[in-house]
């Protein structure tokens, strides 16, 4: 399959969309299938005013998108940032049916999200922002229609707003109307380090099939947030040496091996990025620096930050011979091909970072059963979902001569397009 890309404006949504049209192609999908695939099913677009602490009022847009729900309940996270707009919650939401998809979870694919800085907001501001726009979507959430979770810029305590304010809606409470959130309210053990564990695996799984192992492995990351920092702790866990840490205040390193468990003791404790901890050499400050990382000698590079991160600079700069994909779209389309020719082998998002909605199903699942699974167990079928995804994502990938993302486009919009043939076209 011939990976070139339009040089369009390399925005996600037109990136995505000609992914999934290139695997409609290869699997010569009958006239007209593929662009019933890529159309999201659904889009909504709400208006979000709101009362701010002192007494005036303020108006946000926000957006959920059902991209597809022909093989289950749509699910997606929320995000609050102020880049969110409508073709970027549409590509996300794309994204989501391809990953759940690949990954055979019986769910469709969404997102949602506010154009809000949430850091802007007080606490009583972010709640009432949340509860707005869970009212204003209210119409398309529930257990069996639409399951959203957490995302950028949200987080348990907002999970439990929607679950709360979904819940007085319809008169009783509904747990399983949203994921990633707190275990006192229905959450599953073991979803905050789901999404870096099935990273870890991810990286695992690669250097197997490569004839090699992580242990010993130098190790960058960017991010050290929920997924970062998750990845950094069980990818040192099994003897990997994470030589260089990026986030939004700049860049640390270490040849010897960072200490993670001190680095996350120092977050946990108040520094607000990884350069004020006092730990490993300060090679940058400042965000615009953070793809310095990509630049340390490594093996294995992890982008766990935001979308878009590595672009044709940072994609000649980078020493990893793989690239594990934790953030949704880390690689624009030019760096992506900048990669591929240089022989760099790339784990695609779609599967490297499923170990979050991998869990959010069986949170899912719980809460169907009235029960809380054990973590062990959570861990376990994470883990086993993530190893049963690989062993079909690599023997398709050798098997056809194509690259992992190539892989798990085709994949994903074949188990779509088959749902779609089996259910027929109404009416
Ligand atoms: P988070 O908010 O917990 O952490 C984000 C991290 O990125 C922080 O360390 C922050 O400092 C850093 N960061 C933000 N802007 C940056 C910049 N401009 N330069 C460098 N670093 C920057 O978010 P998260 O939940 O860890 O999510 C990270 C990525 O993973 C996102 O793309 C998200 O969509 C994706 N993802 C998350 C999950 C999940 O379960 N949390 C699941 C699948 C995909």
């Amino acid at each position: 399959m011939n990976s070139a890309h339009p040089h369009s404006d390399d925005q996600a949504l037109t990136s995505i969309e000609f992914r999934m049209r290139q695997a409609g192609e290869w699997l010569k999908l009958p006239d007209g299938v593929i662009e019933t695939l890529i159309a999201p099913r659904r889009v909504l677009e709400v208006s979000i005013p709101i009362r701010r602490d002192d007494g005036t009022r303020e108006r946000f847009t926000g957006w959920r998108v059902q991209h597809n729900i022909t093989r289950g309940p749509a699910k997606g996270g929320i995000r609050y940032h102020p880049s969110v707009s409508r073709d970027e919650t549409v590509s996300l939401a794309a994204a989501m049916s391809l990953k759940t998809a690949l990954m055979n979870l019986p769910l469709g694919g969404a997102k949602g999200g506010v154009a809000v800085d949430p850091k802007t907001l007080s606490p009583a501001e972010l709640e009432r922002v949340t509860r707005r726009y869970v009212s204003e979507i209210f119409a398309f959430l529930g257990p069996d229609k639409d399951v959203p979770a957490p995302d950028v810029g949200t987080n348990a305590q907002v999970m439990a707003w929607v679950m709360d304010q979904y819940s007085i809606g319809v008169g009783h409470a509904v747990p399983g109307v949203v994921t990633g959130k707190p275990l006192a309210l229905g959450g599953s053990l073991g979803r905050d380090s789901a999404t870096g564990r099935g990273v870890v695996e991810a990286a695992m799984l690669v250097c197997q099939a490569n004839g090699t192992s992580l242990e010993g492995k130098r190790v960058v990351i960017q991010g050290f947030g929920n997924v970062g920092m998750w990845a950094a702790r069980l990818a040192a866990g099994w003897g990997a040496r994470i030589v260089g840490i990026a986030d939004v205040g700049g860049v640390i390193s270490d040849p010897r091996g960072i200490d993670i468990d001190a680095l996350v003791l120092a977050t946990r404790n108040g520094s607000t990025s990884v350069v004020d901890c006092g730990i490993g050499e300060v090679l940058a400050r400042g965000a615009e620096r953070s793809t310095e990382v990509f630049a340390l000698p490594s093996d294995i590079a992890m982008p766990c930050a935001l979308g878009g991160a590595i672009d044709k600079d940072e994609a000649m700069t980078i020493t990893a011979k793989y690239v594990i994909e934790g953030a949704n779209g880390p690689l624009t389309p030019a760096a992506d091909d900048i990669l591929n020719e240089r022989g760099v082998i790339i784990v695609p998002d779609i599967y490297a970072n499923a170990g979050g909605v991998t869990c959010s199903y069986l949170e899912q699942c719980q809460n169907y059963a009235h029960l809380q699974w054990d973590e062990d167990e959570v861990n376990a079928s994470v883990v086993n979902t993530m190893r049963a995804a690989f062993k079909r994502l690599h023997g398709f990938a050798t098997q056809n001569g194509l690259t992992y993302r190539s892989a798990a486009s085709v994949l994903g919009v074949k188990a779509l397009a088959d749902a779609h043939q089996l259910r027929g076209l109404h009416p």
